[in-house]
């Protein structure tokens, strides 16, 4: 049988444009694959009109969860802020949370891939030619399974990133909400190129009061005097930066979040990021100072395993294969 015929027939509208190959075993799919327009395609064939305004506008949300060693890490956290993301952003999709998590099971299902992202994403798509009625757009999910992509190498992961603050303001929470994931990287793209130029690996962001926000694709987190903290708002609420609350809380390490400024992260006892794609990350320099003794901290290094640790139990991670 096609692979993607059948489940969404007559729940999604098949775009009549784009054919669905028909596929007799699953082969091809081994390395990844990608779900639009009611069918499964090979990565190479995941592509979207440029007239889409997820494209020309940036008019779009997207979340990533990810298989570890085989197993899917908390994929009900990841659906659910997908969801609310939509919400926020008036999009439509032919599923519910069910329905996408099964989607997306039977996608990583179809892989062979010990480690991977599970990326969905949804575009406004685009109006009729000739409108600019953004009502009339057919939104445009996607979803791929694909190959884990890592922020962070082994190495750093063990021994720590260096950072830099960046001279880039973070986009004002009041002019596009963090809260929903985004493709608004122009600040980030920046300051990306501004570490690169200081010989740092990451920059962190501050807001329009010098409050300490996120990075690139990360959280920011800083330990001081035994206490964890990590800032309250203006942020991504990411799943690893929950997950690390979380893990604090179970292990009666006190946390808190709230705001900080650029000065007090650099006089923090340790500093780590969080994110899908690397776990908890040791920051060990920042703008060219050590920090603590300039080696990954106790604390640190402790929630990272502890992070890691959840990947192999129930019920924060969950057998692709069950
Ligand atoms: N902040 C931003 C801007 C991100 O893009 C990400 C992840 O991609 C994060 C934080 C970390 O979120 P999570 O832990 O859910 O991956």
């Amino acid at each position: 049988p096609r692979i993607g015929a059948g489940l969404l027939e007559g729940v999604f509208p098949m775009d009549s444009s784009r054919p669905v190959p028909d596929r007799s075993d699953e082969k091809p799919f081994e390395r990844g694959v990608a779900w639009l327009d009611g069918g499964f395609v090979p990565l190479s064939e995941a592509k979207v009109s440029i007239f889409d305004h997820g494209f020309t506008r940036s008019d779009a949300t997207y979340d990533v969860a990810h298989i570890y060693r085989r197993r899917v890490f908390q994929l009900d956290r990841h659906v659910a802020r997908f969801m609310r993301s939509l919400e926020g952003l008036r999009f439509k999709i032919p599923f519910d949370h069910q329905g996408l998590r099964e989607l997306l099971l039977r996608a990583a299902r179809m892989t062979a891939l010990d480690d991977a992202w599970i990326m969905m994403i949804c575009t406004r798509g685009r109006p009729p030619l000739g409108s600019r009625d953004i009502r009339q757009c057919r939104n445009n999910l996607i979803v791929c399974v694909m190959p884990f992509i890592w922020l962070a190498s082994a190495e750093q992961r063990r021994e720590g990133v260096t950072g830099t603050i960046g001279s880039t303001m973070r986009i004002p929470p009041q002019a596009v909400d963090p809260r929903i994931k985004n493709f608004h990287w122009l600040d980030f793209v920046r300051s990306i190129f501004e570490a690169q130029d200081r010989g740092a690996d990451i920059a962190i962001l501050c807001g329009q009061q010098g409050e300490v926000t996120e990075g690139a694709g990360f959280n920011v987190f800083m330990v001081k005097g035994g206490e964890v903290v990590t800032p309250a708002a203006g942020v991504l609420e990411g799943i690893t930066r929950a997950t690390i609350l979380d893990i604090c809380e179970a292990e009666g390490i006190a946390a808190q979040t709230r705001q900080f400024d650029a000065a007090t992260l650099r006089d923090a006892d340790e500093i780590f990021l969080t994110t899908t794609s690397a776990g908890v990350v040791p920051l060990v320099r920042l703008d060219g100072r050590a920090i603590g003794d300039g080696r990954p901290g106790p604390t640190t290094m402790r929630l990272h395993d502890l992070y890691w640790q959840r990947h192999e139990t129930a019920p924060w991670s969950e057998p692709v294969d069950a």
